[in-house]
């Protein structure tokens, strides 16, 4: 499968997301299973303001990618939410339910939720 040319996008894309309460459930895991080092480097680098905040900006990847929202994993490869570097790729149609949003990542929840 043709996949999307995210290297050396430097999240782009890696806003506030959308995100439900079991998403943030295995986030707030994955976060507390990470060395403290790494941790404490993610979450003191220095983002644009909107970035999202488990964006890596040193490894140019998402930070939290095993436990990253599902709008995350959809976006580009659903219709609604092309990247507009390869909009073409944006051709699965979305069926399932409408999951319940708890909130926001990077507004309504911030590295302090995590910890
Ligand atoms: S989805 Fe698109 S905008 Fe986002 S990082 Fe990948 S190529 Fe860049
Ligand atoms: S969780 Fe990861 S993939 Fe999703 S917006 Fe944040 S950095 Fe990007």
């Amino acid at each position: 499968m043709e996949t999307l040319p995210c290297q050396g996008c430097r999240g782009l894309c890696c806003g506030p997301v959308a995100v439900t309460k079991q998403e943030l459930i295995k986030i707030k895991k994955k976060v507390n299973s990470m060395p403290s080092k790494i941790r404490e480097e993610l979450t003191n680098q220095k983002r644009y303001f909107g970035t999202c905040i488990f964006y890596d900006l040193e490894k140019d990847k998402c930070g939290i990618y095993s436990a990253r929202p599902e709008v995350c994993r959809k976006f580009g490869y659903y219709e609604k939410v092309a990247c507009f570097r390869k909009p073409e790729l944006a051709v699965k149609k979305d069926r399932g339910p409408i999951p319940e949003i708890a909130g926001i990542l990077s507004i309504d929840y911030k590295w302090d939720y995590f910890r």
